[in-house]
């Protein structure tokens, strides 16, 4: 036996027990004859006391101890005569009789601490330190207890935990896929999945009309704070349902989560907000409702005046900061600033202050009148005391860099309290989106998404006008998930096919497996997937999913502890046929 208790569990009730413990050295404090040492393992933290002026056999042992050597010790509890309410076990102490180091420790890099003074880079190399620390350990507790809970709800209502193959032919999810040459397949490659997409719905052709995995996806782009090379989603399918179905059980789940997890009683019905309004109104489809200061259109009432900027755009877009018509020159610099920064690529920021006194002050005084002004206020539904921020320009461009002004200004005023969550599902997103540059159609969500059947003739006619059954769930600005009601018709299928500019050969190369299960009874079907990291972060209150992943990569995808990728032996390479060719 290594050890009776953890370094959690001692309390009062346990004073007089010999007690055998285990853990890492988290600090060492002489003081004269006595060595205090903070002994610490996943558990808790327990204070020990070396006597060494009584036990002087103790003191060569006690004497070499470093931060994070393993020990064992037996011992007494005691009351302790300094308590620590900071932790579980602050009320007692060990009076230690034996010790014994069952490993040494080098030095660590950095403080295994709560607030530690490792950076990022020194904690993602020494990954297996950075778990010691508690609110590491904490975000994967949290992780954990999740998973529990969903797989919990998911189970009582009949959905069935069914594991996907990683190694694959290529699902369509957007992104680039990650592949993995076959040995015994000489020049031919694996995908690994992008989602599980063609196999969820294999399996509702496979009658298991409720299906999830929480699985690992693989994608190959661009990372950011919520980005991983490697992911995981919660992937559910379920067969016999319309968009509604499937949308209550989500929403059900969401609020169990919530329940459970954080006692937060999401007591109401999330809104439903058509695409196109998220983006009229907040520039985004995934808007952060939090708070209001929505869009306004002023391009009828301010353009074609003198000013050239306003006149030479497509449109123009204001919104109401309650309250800041006191801003100073500082403060719209710096926003102006903001709004330039290539990230967003905006021109330049026009305000109109509406001072208490009913005057108004702007940036383009030369060029309305305070009559103007008014007619702008009235139509933004500003007041005296606020301030209005206006952008012009391309419509969609212009959006985009209003978002970003909107959720900054929010920032700014506190209106984004991490105490609030505010949930609701985008809806009727389009089917298609038109890229200028390979001038052909893209699936906004998938080629697996189903129009909606009001749209179906302008499949025809004008496909960019053609609704999805299509839907996210977005909190706080965050999309945590994202499904569709599936096309189950095989012609449907294909004339999608054709219209995102696939042959025939290759729709049937690429989809043939799943078009030819669809023509043995594929019952109507629909899903969705939820972004795990990104929920455990947003449980967590964090932004960044690393944080909840136990060994993530970097932003350029490196596993740093690992130091991977890495190249692969000539052996290895010959055996697989690939000769590597670098860009010159
Ligand atoms: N496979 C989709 C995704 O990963 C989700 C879905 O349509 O169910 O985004």
């Amino acid at each position: 036996m290594y050890r009776s208790h953890t370094c959690g569990e001692l309390r009062i009730s346990d004073i007089g027990k010999k007690v055998m413990l285990c853990g890492w050295v988290k600090k060492v404090r002489k003081l004269g004859g006595m060595t205090f040492v903070d002994l610490r393992d996943r558990y808790g933290v327990t204070q020990l006391v070396f006597n060494l002026e009584t036990q002087s056999e103790l003191f060569d042992t006690v004497d070499k101890l470093g931060r994070e050597f393993v020990i064992q010790i037996e011992g007494n509890v005691a009351e302790r005569a300094s308590k620590n309410p900071n932790i579980s076990t602050g009320d007692i102490e060990i009076n230690a009789s034996s010790i014994t180091i069952l490993n040494e420790s080098k030095v660590p890099p950095f403080t295994i601490e709560d607030n530690t003074d490792g950076g990022e880079e020194l904690r993602m190399k020494y990954r297996y330190l950075d778990i010691r620390r508690e609110p590491i350990k904490k975000n994967l507790e949290l992780r954990h207890k999740l998973a529990i809970e969903t797989r919990k709800f998911l189970s009582e209502k009949s959905f069935l935990e069914v594991e996907t193959p990683i190694l694959i032919k290529s699902t369509p999810e957007g992104a680039r896929d990650f592949v993995v040459p076959s040995r015994m397949n000489q020049g031919q490659f694996y995908a690994l999945p992008q989602s599980p997409q063609s196999f969820k719905q294999l399996l509702m052709v496979a009658g298991i009309d409720r299906y999830f995995q929480i699985v690992k996806c693989f994608r190959d782009e661009d990372l950011r704070a919520d980005r991983q090379p490697e992911f995981t989603q919660i992937d559910c399918e379920m067969s016999f349902v319309q968009q509604e179905d499937v949308l209550n059980i989500f929403e059900e789940m969401i609020k169990y989560l919530f329940k459970t997890e954080k006692n937060i009683s999401l007591d109401f019905n999330f809104p439903r907000m058509p695409y196109e309004i998220a983006m009229r109104n907040y520039g985004s489809d995934k808007p952060d409702v939090r708070f209001d200061m929505k869009f306004n259109d002023i391009t009828s009432i301010a353009k074609n005046r003198d000013f050239v900027v306003f006149n030479d755009s497509e449109i123009i877009l204001a919104i109401v900061a309650k309250s800041c018509s006191e801003y100073s020159r500082k403060e719209l610099d710096s926003l102006t600033e903001f709004v330039k920064k290539p990230q967003i690529g905006a021109k330049g920021l026009v305000y109109v202050k509406y001072n208490t006194d009913g005057t108004f002050k702007s940036s383009i005084d030369k060029f309305y009148t305070q009559e103007d002004f008014k007619t702008w206020a009235d139509k933004c539904e500003a007041e005296p005391g606020d301030l209005m921020l206006i952008l012009s320009g391309e419509t969609a461009h212009t959006r985009k860099a209003l978002c970003e002004l909107r959720l900054e200004m929010g920032e700014r005023l506190g209106l984004r309290n991490p105490e609030i969550f505010a949930p609701l599902w985008v809806v009727d997103f389009p089917l298609l989106e038109w890229d200028e540059e390979t001038q052909r159609y893209y699936a906004m969500h998938h080629p697996f998404t189903s129009p909606k059947q009001e749209d179906l003739d302008l499949l025809i006619s004008d496909p960019s006008k053609v609704r999805a059954n299509a839907y996210d769930l977005v909190i706080n600005g965050v999309e945590l998930g994202g499904g569709s009601i599936r096309i189950h018709n095989k012609y449907l299928q294909n004339q999608l096919f054709r219209i995102l500019g696939f042959t025939e050969e290759e729709a049937q190369k690429q989809f043939g497996f799943l078009m030819g299960a669809f023509e043995f009874g594929a019952p109507p079907h629909g899903g969705i997937a939820f972004g795990f990291d990104r929920l455990c972060a947003m449980f967590g209150g964090q932004e960044s999913i690393r944080e909840f992943i136990a060994f993530p990569k970097n932003n350029k995808g490196r596993d740093l502890m690992a130091d991977s990728p890495s190249e692969i032996s000539e052996a290895q390479l010959d055996e697989l046929c690939l000769v590597i060719k670098l860009p010159k």
